[in-house]
């Protein structure tokens, strides 16, 4: 055993446990409680005089949220971290803590929908902050957005659908240098694969709703970074705007948590097998996955993330029809949203395909998801149904 997995077993089976704990419990209590009583004057006005570090209301600090962020912040290297009620409350809440009026943002082509919404449509614009959308496979593209206004460079990597990946290091060294804070989207890699702060970014958002939570029981998010950055952050818009996860679901993540090793590790060798098995299917014209030696972005991809994860997408050469005969008929293969969960997925994109709705994938695009059945039952379902494609 490396002292890595020592250490990620460390985080994930004893760090905090005792301190939301008290009776020896070896799975935490939930303390599914609102506010925190005080037996004195003196001892209530300490406390709420650093809301961050005492125990007065839960839109604040509760003992088992406290104990899931102990834990994702160890794992991403983080000083500290803070949980909310999904993906994108902590990712709203991230960029809105580094954006003010006249500001500009650099974000990554192809990022999640929602936060492709939150930047261009429903949010930003209408606090008069501009958005440039730009190729993230090239340094260069992003350099070049470069206003003296921009206070925000916003990653995912890899990210949506394609899986494009940025080139870490070099776009960080760069923001540091122009005072321009980065903001990563890590949820497809999860701290196990990918840990953007040991490569200079400010801060780490996921969706714990996939691979962290684990098992399609719980919508969450988390934001790691600086002590300093999350302490502004959650003065403000933490507190303010009071997306918080429920005690329960924190319990939730923090069950999931306990498998996430294996988790990743079976859905990462069952991807690599099922890609290799589609690789020889004439009616896939290409697979995107970062970790694919022929990939362009293959050497950046080893350089900067362990393994691949188990979502993964593919091109046919068939048309929409086809493709929804494909889905219609599978058995293992759910069609559904989001991805990471126990069960396996796919979404052809020629599901966006609707009047009156425009869609920016192309209809040939299935994202698979893959799951905790074995490889070799995925693999058949897909082959009892590929001639339909
Ligand atoms: C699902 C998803 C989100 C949003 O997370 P929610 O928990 O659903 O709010 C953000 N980023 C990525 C890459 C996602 O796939």
């Amino acid at each position: 055993m490396t002292d890595e997995t020592l250490n990620i077993s460390y985080i994930i089976n004893i760090l905090g446990e005792n301190e939301a704990n008290g009776v020896s419990a070896v799975s935490p209590p939930i303390f599914q409680t609102s506010n925190f009583y005080f037996r004195t004057v003196g001892q209530f006005r300490d406390a709420i005089s650093n809301e961050k570090e005492n125990q007065i209301y839960s839109r604040g600090n509760n003992p088992t949220i406290n104990l899931l962020c102990r834990k994702l912040d160890a794992l991403e290297g983080a000083d500290d971290a803070l949980v909310f009620g999904s993906g994108m409350a902590a990712i709203s809440a991230a960029i809105l803590s580094n954006v003010k009026t006249g500001d500009h943002v650099i974000c990554v082509e192809n990022p999640y929908s929602w936060t492709n919404t939150l930047l261009n449509s429903n949010i930003l614009p209408k606090f008069g902050v501009k958005v440039s959308m730009v190729d993230g496979t090239s340094t260069e593209a992003i350099f070049n957005a470069l206003r003296p206004e921009t206070s925000v460079i916003y990653l995912e990597s890899p990210n949506s659908w394609t899986f494009e990946i940025q080139d870490l290091s070099v776009i960080g060294a760069f923001a540091r240098k122009h005072g321009i804070t980065t903001i990563i989207d890590n949820s497809y890699s999860t701290p196990l694969y990918q840990q953007p702060i040991k490569h200079g970014i400010d801060l780490v958002v996921h969706t714990a709703s996939k691979y962290l939570g684990g098992h399609s029981d719980v919508v969450a998010g988390v934001c790691c970074g600086s002590k300093e950055r999350i302490a502004k952050l959650f003065a403000n818009e933490f507190l303010t705007l009071g997306g918080i996860l429920s005690p329960f679901d924190a319990w939730l993540t923090l069950r999931g948590l306990r498998t996430l090793p294996i988790r990743m590790e079976h859905v990462s060798n069952a991807a690599n097998k099922i890609i290799s098995y589609l690789k020889t299917q004439p009616k896939i014209d290409r697979i995107y996955y970062p970790y694919l030696p022929e990939n362009e972005q293959f050497d950046l991809a080893v350089s900067q993330i362990k393994k691949g994860s188990g979502l993964f997408t593919v091109e046919v050469n068939s048309a929409p029809e086809a493709i929804e005969d494909f889905g219609n008929n599978l058995t293992y293969w759910r069609m559904a949203v989001s991805w990471g969960g126990f069960e396996s997925l796919i979404i052809p994109s020629c599901t966006f395909v609707r009047p009156g709705l425009y869609s920016s994938l192309p209809p040939t695009l299935i994202r698979f998801s893959v799951g905790l059945e074995d490889a070799e039952t995925l693999i058949q379902d897909i082959d009892r149904n590929i001639s339909r494609l």
